[in-house]
């Protein structure tokens, strides 16, 4: 348990005062929290035990100080006023199209890729809002994180590129980023989006929150946003100036629901795992099904 005379897990010079830092963007989940009635927090090896209700996504206490904590702010600010609406409505406008990708099928074209390309946002403001994402899962002492740690040297190069940009106004931040000189690497990350109300039905309750790492990606899911990083991460400095646009690859619904799925199962296998471990038996999805957080006993 960390208590406020900790420094900080970012800058390692303020004291870690900030209370209630959010592991995972509560933006990327404000949508969903706002119209679903259930709402699933995956955790990754006490689904079994009573779920406390809750309103919100994950957080933390003295992880950071105030001056770190409004940093991530700003880079969360970035991405809810240029990505995030572009994306949620999908409408175009100069700051924003939909970019399709096409095959030759016989005698016709067919559409075989979707992106969203948002101009305004600064590609290397969203590249530190998904370092920033990877740092908070890595200090993170909570379940469902805790698990979840990464080479000391990628965590110190993630410091490191945090640490360059660093500041409370969200135009300093931009300025600096904009401004940045440094090796042209190509981008590392991407955020897949899922328009999940418009796939599932109302009654279905739905995970906001997990951590899978695989061989080859390590998968966050953030609200109606899947990260995916490549697990080999590359030994260098990996800051990216190059004018490429923030892209967003918007998941078909078939998709989104064996992604979906593909989670629940990984869940399941974990925590049956975990229950066999323990010796607490063998645990049964069709008998049990997860507890859903109903929102409107939330106590704040
Ligand atoms: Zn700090």
């Amino acid at each position: 348990m960390r208590s406020k005379n900790e420094i900080c897990l970012l800058c390692e010079q303020n004291r870690a005062d900030k209370t209630n830092s959010h592991i995972l963007p509560k933006t990327m989940s404000r949508r969903i929290r706002g119209v679903r009635k259930k709402v699933i927090q995956a955790h990754s090896h006490k689904m079994h035990k009573k779920n406390s209700p809750k309103q919100d996504t994950f957080k933390e206490d003295y992880l950071f100080c105030s001056t770190c904590e409004y940093y991530f702010g700003a880079l969360e600010r970035h991405f809810s006023l240029y990505v995030q609406p572009y994306v949620e409505r999908a409408v175009a406008s100069e700051d924003f199209y939909l970019l399709e990708t096409m095959v030759s099928n016989g005698n016709h074209l067919e559409i075989n890729g979707r992106a969203y390309v948002c101009h305004k946002a600064q590609p290397l403001m969203m590249q530190l809002l998904i370092e920033s994402i990877v740092l908070r899962i890595h200090v993170s002492s909570k379940d469902p994180y805790e698990q979840y740690k990464f080479p000391d040297q990628l965590i110190t190069q993630l410091r490191s590129n945090l640490m360059k940009f660093r500041s409370i106004s969200i135009a300093d931040v931009f300025t600096s980023c904009r401004d940045y000189q440094g090796d042209p690497i190509p981008p590392t990350y991407y955020f897949l989006f899922c328009p999940i109300m418009k796939v599932l039905p109302k009654d279905q309750s739905i995970v906001t929150e997990f951590v899978e790492p695989t061989e080859r990606f390590f998968k966050i899911l953030a609200g109606e946003y899947h990260i995916w990083i490549d697990t080999h991460f590359p030994p260098h400095p990996f800051l990216n100036y190059s004018p490429t646009p923030v892209k967003i690859i918007p998941l078909s619904e078939e998709r989104y629901l064996a992604m979906n799925q593909h989670m629940f199962d990984v869940f399941f296998e974990n925590m049956n795992r975990y229950m066999e471990e323990s010796g607490n038996g063998f645990y049964d999805p069709k008998k049990n099904t997860p507890t859903p957080v109903d929102e409107n006993n939330a106590s704040m």
